[in-house]
């Protein structure tokens, strides 16, 4: 067991760090207080990022899944510096899917996804189904060769601006299907959210009505086309074998979890990463102005009472990377244990993000109170952490029902 990255790791994180300290760290104010970004404030947050090789494009995505744990830092350190860009880019995932589409979806949007023009959404919560999201209404019926859609989905990141959603919706057999929906083809309504944290991510509502989807942007249909037919020839070479792109255990992963577990798998050890980046800020910042502040003729830092909260904020910090690292792994390596490593994190380092940025302000005294000082914004992001990708309360019920077996779901 080694608890060190690698020096492949340790350089592309100092890389990381250097890039975002220098061109994403100057935009964070500014951004943050004029609110939601526009279309082509983020398109050009996506094109900085792609010039670290960090895309949805084929040559990005092989780049990065050469060594995984790669995606697991960028999560950790794009939140340290700025949260609402790190969602913005991660929410953008279902762009991937254009790679393995058809001819005439990639023929259109490859180019776009290459120059990091492409903007996905993820779009599952809807205005009566968020927890329970079996109580999901939006409805896709096949009419001919395409899907007739109709519903409203809510709380969904990137919305406003993004080119292509990725659906998930009861079909006319009352199963759930996924549609990777395209905005310009297949038109649909969105409206703008504004919330406590994240204030420059746009996040908003989007209503289908009788929104017409192709039967072939439906992701069970791609990946079977990619599995089973040409397409993963045409990509990858003859010698294309998915079990060795992916792993045999993820495979496995894949044939026993529901899409939607896989998804919340890598969103909630993300979120657990997430969560130890914002701490982590906090926490520098804290050990920064201990040192400088000082009362009573001596540095702050010199008081016990002060350094205890640092301890504990220590603490929550390394037990939350450590959580995100191994959940991640959990992930990664299609375990059987991913579902609850990755509640069990997520649940955990989303509320000691909380606790770790509300001592971080109290060490700040009245200046963690002030808008000129990041520490307010470090608890207003971290207070976001604990609803999205599933409450802190449903993470424990998950993890309920992974310890106890499913007739013991508090939930079900
Ligand atoms: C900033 C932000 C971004 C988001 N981005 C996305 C996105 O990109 N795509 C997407 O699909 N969704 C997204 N969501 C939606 C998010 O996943 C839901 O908000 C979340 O699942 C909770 O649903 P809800 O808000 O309807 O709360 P509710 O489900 O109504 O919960 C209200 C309260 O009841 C509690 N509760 C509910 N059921 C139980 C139970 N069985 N046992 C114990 N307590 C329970 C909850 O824990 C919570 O405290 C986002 C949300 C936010 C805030």
């Amino acid at each position: 067991m080694d608890f060190e990255f690698d020096d492949d790791q340790k350089l592309f994180r100092e890389s990381l760090r250097e890039f975002l300290d220098n061109e994403i760290a100057p935009l964070v104010e500014d951004q943050e207080k004029r609110g939601p970004m526009s279309r082509e404030e983020a398109v050009d947050i996506l094109k900085r990022f792609r010039k670290i090789g960090v895309g949805f494009d084929l040559e990005s995505m092989m780049a990065m899944g050469g060594d995984p744990t790669a995606i697991a830092i960028l999560a950790e350190e794009m939140f340290r510096v700025w949260p609402s860009a790190a969602g913005l880019v991660g929410l953008t995932f279902p762009a991937a899917l254009v790679n393995i589409a058809s001819d005439d979806m990639r023929e259109r949007l490859l180019p776009k996804l290459e120059k990091s023009e492409l903007i996905g959404c993820y779009a599952i919560t809807e205005p009566e189904a968020g927890s329970d999201n079996r109580a999901m209404r939006t409805t896709a019926v096949l009419d001919g060769d395409e899907y007739v859609v109709n519903g409203t989905k809510t709380w969904i990141s990137n919305a406003p601006v993004a080119d292509l959603c990725l659906l998930v919706a009861n079909d006319q057999t009352g199963g759930r299907i996924f549609l990777l929906v395209e905005r310009a083809k297949s038109p649909y309504e969105t409206s703008e959210l504004h919330k406590l944290g994240w204030r420059a991510e746009p996040t908003g509502e989007i209503y289908f009505d009788n929104c017409r989807v192709p039967r072939e942007n439906n992701m069970a249909e791609m990946i079977n086309a990619m599995i089973t037919g040409n397409r993963g020839k045409q990509l990858f070479g003859d010698q294309f074998d998915l079990t060795k792109l992916t792993g045999s255990s993820f495979m496995n992963m894949m044939a026993k979890m529901a899409p939607e577990n896989i998804i919340f798998a890598f969103l909630r050890s993300g979120m657990a990463l997430a969560a130890a980046g914002i701490s982590q800020a906090a926490l520098d910042a804290s050990v920064r102005f201990a040192r400088e502040r000082s009362q009573f003729g001596k540095p702050i830092g010199r008081i016990q009472l002060v350094q205890e909260m640092l301890y504990n904020m220590k603490a929550l910090t390394v037990t939350s990377r450590l959580l995100g690292y191994w959940a991640f792994q959990k992930a990664l390596s299609g375990s059987p244990e991913a579902r609850m490593a990755s509640s069990l994190a997520k649940g955990y380092a989303c509320e000691a993000a909380v606790k770790v940025t509300s001592d971080a302000i109290q060490v700040h005294g009245g200046l963690g109170l002030s808008e000129e000082y990041p520490l307010e914004r470090y608890f207003r992001d971290a207070r976001m952490l604990t609803i999205p990708d599933g409450t802190t309360e449903i993470q424990k019920l998950v993890v309920g029902r992974e310890m106890l077996g499913a007739g013991y779901s508090a939930y079900a």
